[in-house]
């Protein structure tokens, strides 16, 4: 059997790591991606993701983005319900703070023992 590989971003993926999505097989990233693209229905966190990026001289986050980021800075990793405990939040919430971080290439998510990882990009 072939390695499977995702079908947005075309990574191969290791057995068992493919998260499916909307009868696709996605890598951990674009899962994370479509999951708070779709679920959030907002379009904001990459508008401003984006626009933000174009900026001289850095980003503006909002205090919880701040808050998670330096929560992820301080512990180099963690798992993502951590995180979301940590700063009172659900997972969902969590998500969609997590969205314009990764946008900017600030956090990013990663598998570990099946459990998301927050970690520093
Ligand atoms: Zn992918």
């Amino acid at each position: 059997m072939p390695e499977p590989t995702c079908a947005k971003c075309g990574t191969a993926m290791e057995l068992g790591e493919a998260r499916e999505y909307l009868g696709q097989e996605l890598c951990e990233d674009c899962f994370l991606d479509a999951l708070t693209i779709t679920k959030t229905c907002d379009p904001w966190a990459v508008h401003t993701a984006k626009s933000l990026k174009d900026l001289p001289g850095g980003q503006t986050l909002t205090p919880l983005q701040q808050r998670l980021y330096d929560l992820v800075k301080e512990r180099g990793e963690l798992p993502m319900l951590e995180a979301a405990a940590q700063l009172g939040l659900t997972e969902d919430e969590l998500r969609r703070e997590f969205a314009p971080l990764r946008h900017m290439e600030m956090l990013r998510g990663c598998k570990k023992e099946n459990l998301v990882y927050l970690t520093l990009f």
